[in-house]
């Protein structure tokens, strides 16, 4: 795994060097909107700490940070009225990681999509 680049997108957004439209946040983990939406529901959520993906995150943070994050990623589906537990229609999240995972931000995110169908998993041709 590559080393954490600090000048990656997400870790300016989390030292406030660029703007970004917060929806909701905790001790562990911050939640904005993507800023080239795929769906009307389409938000980030980032750990505050430095992790390059998921398997970094999963490996290496701590249990109340694991907690905030998932905890926070659980707010943020029942607040777009996207989580089926209070009446949503769904939502698909997702991370990508490396090159084979089409990652463009090197700072570990859950996309979470909603609000229209999302159609099929992957595509299964090349
Ligand atoms: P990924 O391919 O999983 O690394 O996705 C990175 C996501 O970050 C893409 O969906 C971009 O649209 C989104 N993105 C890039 N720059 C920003 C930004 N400044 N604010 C919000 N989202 C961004």
């Amino acid at each position: 795994m590559p080393a954490y680049d600090d000048s990656n997108i997400f870790a300016r957004i989390l030292r406030g060097e660029i703007p970004a439209t917060r929806v909701a946040e905790n001790d562990h983990a911050l939640a904005f909107r993507d800023i080239a939406p795929r769906a009307p529901t389409h938000v980030l959520v980032i750990p505050k700490r430095a992790y390059v993906d998921f398997a970094d995150f999963a490996a290496n943070a701590g249990a109340d940070e694991i907690t905030g994050f998932m905890r926070l990623c659980a707010e943020v589906c029942a607040a777009e009225g996207v989580d089926p537990a209070s009446g949503g229609k769904g939502f698909r999240a997702i991370t990508n990681a490396g090159p084979d995972g089409v990652q463009e931000v090197p700072h570990f995110h859950l996309h979470i999509i909603g609000g229209r169908m999302t159609g099929p998993m992957l595509s299964l041709r090349d």
